[in-house]
């Protein structure tokens, strides 16, 4: 058989499983809010042209407005200032849109630490037991938040100190974006900085870093739990959007049943 029979039966024979990382888009789904002089994104809206009446008597039909980061999406690296003479997300060479992914689970450590931060010696400690990061993948950042993705108050979990929700280090961001041969790393939170991230030095440093060193992000994934810690597959197709600077995106991973 071709490499692509192969793959085919193999997913309709159940050896390969197909597992949706994607977040349903309606008006429901949680946007970032940035804080007063900063403009803020809309969130994801339908707005019906027709539905099998007087405006279109045989076809149903919607006008999507959103923003370009809303729900599961991708940063493309000109997201960021440090990024912005890199690749908008119409750019993205198509090959890295079908990659290998790692899981590093920090879930535990989340549940007893909203504010927790991934840190070098934490992915030093998964290369020990799990090999060394994928070269030309993705690191794929499981803190269990994706169970707050329909409740927008807890998946943004703000108070008057601002937001509560996982990310990683300055030197984390660092070390990904300038060490690390991934080329983009996913989350299940609202962005792929720490809710507190406005305060560090610099400020959002895995925007700044990794986006600064033409890397991508992906956010707002669920159901990472599903997949092993190595030898998943990521597909993730956000929409060519010319000169774009992200995109929500369909974000599927092959895992081995
Ligand atoms: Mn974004």
């Amino acid at each position: 058989m071709g490499v692509l029979e192969d793959l085919l039966s193999g997913v309709h024979a159940g050896r390969i499983e197909l597992v949706d990382l994607t977040a349903t888009l309606s008006e429901r789904t949680p946007i970032i809010q940035l804080p007063e002089p900063f403009v803020n994104t809309p969130g994801f809206a339908l707005e019906e042209l027709s539905r099998y009446d007087d405006r279109g008597p045989a076809w149903y039909w919607n006008t999507i407005h959103t923003g370009e980061h809303v729900g599961t999406h991708f940063d493309a690296p000109v997201h960021w200032v440090t990024g912005r003479d890199g690749l908008d997300v119409a750019e993205i060479p198509l090959g890295h849109l079908i990659a290998p992914a790692v899981v590093v689970d920090m879930s535990a450590e989340v549940v007893a630490d909203p504010d927790f931060l991934l840190e070098v010696a934490h992915l030093e400690a998964w290369q020990d037991e799990h090999g060394p990061l994928p070269d030309g993948g993705w690191l794929l950042y499981r803190t269990g938040w994706d169970a707050r993705s329909d409740d927008a108050e807890a998946f943004l979990n703000a108070d008057e100190s601002g937001p509560h929700t996982p990310g990683m280090s300055v030197e984390c961001a660092r070390w990904l974006a300038e060490e690390a041969p991934i080329i983009g790393v996913g989350v299940e939170t609202v962005g792929t900085d720490a809710g507190a991230a406005h305060s560090f030095d610099p400020p959002f440093p895995c925007h700044a870093l990794l986006l600064g060193a033409g890397k991508y992000g992906l956010t707002q994934l669920q159901q990472l739990a599903r997949l092993p810690a190595t030898g998943s597959v990521l597909i993730a197709a956000p929409l060519p959007i010319a000169g774009g600077s992200g995109s929500p995106a369909r974000v599927l991973a092959l895992i081995p049943a």
